[in-house]
């Protein structure tokens, strides 16, 4: 199969929402990352998005539509909470689990009797959908265990030969995936899991906010969690990953010891003229959590066109956007996890 990289154009973005239509697979861009899009309701295409992502069966897809309207014949009941959540924060880059209706096929629910659903902010990801005319599943674009794609030609290189096609979207603004959550009551929301979305910024909404065990733990993979996705090895590169915790003075005494052919660091913007006084190979990912959600997934993609075989990565903060990075490292790293002081 030969993938037709799409333009964002009338015509282009026409001819993808018909390959959706016809249960076929189009690599999108949300403000998030890029997603392999498909018809949430044809049970055979969500076939489909699991086999070219190599994504295990019990690992749901989030469902992405346009119009709020488009919610209520997914959803069994939307509680005034969830209803204060989509007010607050779509489109943008919250998912937000709910007792699904039949109208979501169990396939892609993973099973499941609930479904995460979300309106994303992305002008593109907005006019294919509405083309389409039906909710779109859409998980992230990697190859199952991989970087998540934050532009098209990483989509390409992931998907390039298994599915028909992706559209152009520019770079993703916000880089990591969306802010997973439900509701354990009328008044608790419970992160699954960390996205651009904060604790802070739903606290602002939900009286209570817990973050789950299971974001910043280890889990087995035949443990039983709310959130499917969060037990397996992720997000990975090529190169071996280990996270650094610890101040500046700390992690540059740290990489001095460990640098080798082959070892990058992967650092903080003003880390970087430190450790190239130091002869440390190093990567800048951003000054600020925002930028380091933004920067991250490339990063981790370039160290590895460079070669890297061992890429040590100076931990991000755990609160903000920062949760959301930590999150996905600790899992890149497959929970090698230092801390230097
Ligand atoms: P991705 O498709 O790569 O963005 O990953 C989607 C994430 O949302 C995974 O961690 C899933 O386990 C989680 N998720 C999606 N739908 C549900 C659901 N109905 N219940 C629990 N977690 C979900
Ligand atoms: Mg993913």
């Amino acid at each position: 199969m030969i993938t037709r990289l799409l333009q964002n154009t009338d015509e282009d973005i026409a001819y993808a929402a018909d390959l959706i239509r016809s249960g076929e697979i189009v690599g999108m861009p949300t403000e998030t990352v890029y997603g392999l899009g498909c018809d949430a309701g044809n049970a055979e295409a969500v076939r489909k998005v699991f086999a070219a992502k190599g994504r295990p069966s019990d690992n749901p897809l989030i469902v992405h539509i346009a119009d709020r309207a488009d919610w209520k014949p997914l959803v069994r009941d939307i509680p005034p909470l969830a209803l204060q959540l989509a007010d607050r924060f779509w489109p943008g880059p919250l998912t937000i689990i709910l007792p699904r209706t039949d109208r979501i096929p169990s396939v892609t629910a993973g099973g499941l009797d609930t479904v995460g659903v979300r309106f994303p902010a992305h002008p593109v990801a907005q006019a294919l959908i509405r083309a389409a005319g039906v909710p779109v599943a859409a998980p992230s674009g990697n190859r199952s265990g991989s970087p998540s794609p934050t532009t098209a030609a990483h989509m390409m290189e992931d998907m390039n030969g298994r599915i028909p096609a992706v559209l152009e979207g520019g770079s993703c603004f916000c880089g990591v995936e969306s802010t997973v959550i439900q509701l354990d009551d009328a008044e608790t929301v419970r992160i699954l899991r960390p996205g651009f979305v904060t604790p802070e910024q739903l606290q602002t909404v939900a009286a209570r906010v817990i973050v789950d065990d299971a974001v910043l733990a280890q889990i087995s993979p035949d443990a039983v969690v709310r959130s499917p996705g969060m037990k397996y090895k992720h997000y990975a590169p090529k190169a071996a990953v280990t996270l650094v915790q610890g101040e500046q003075a700390a992690f540059l005494a740290f990489m001095r010891q460990h640098t080798a052919d082959g070892v990058y660091a992967l650092c903080f913007d003003a880390d970087v003229p430190l450790c190239e006084a130091e002869g440390i190979a190093c990567c800048p990912y951003g000054d600020t959590d925002e930028a380091r959600a933004a920067a991250f997934f490339r990063s981790l993609r370039e160290l590895d066109a460079c070669g890297a075989k061992h890429i040590f990565v100076r931990a991000p903060r755990t609160d903000g956007v920062g949760l959301a990075v930590y999150n996905r490292l600790i899992r890149a790293a497959g929970y090698d996890i230092v801390t230097c002081r």
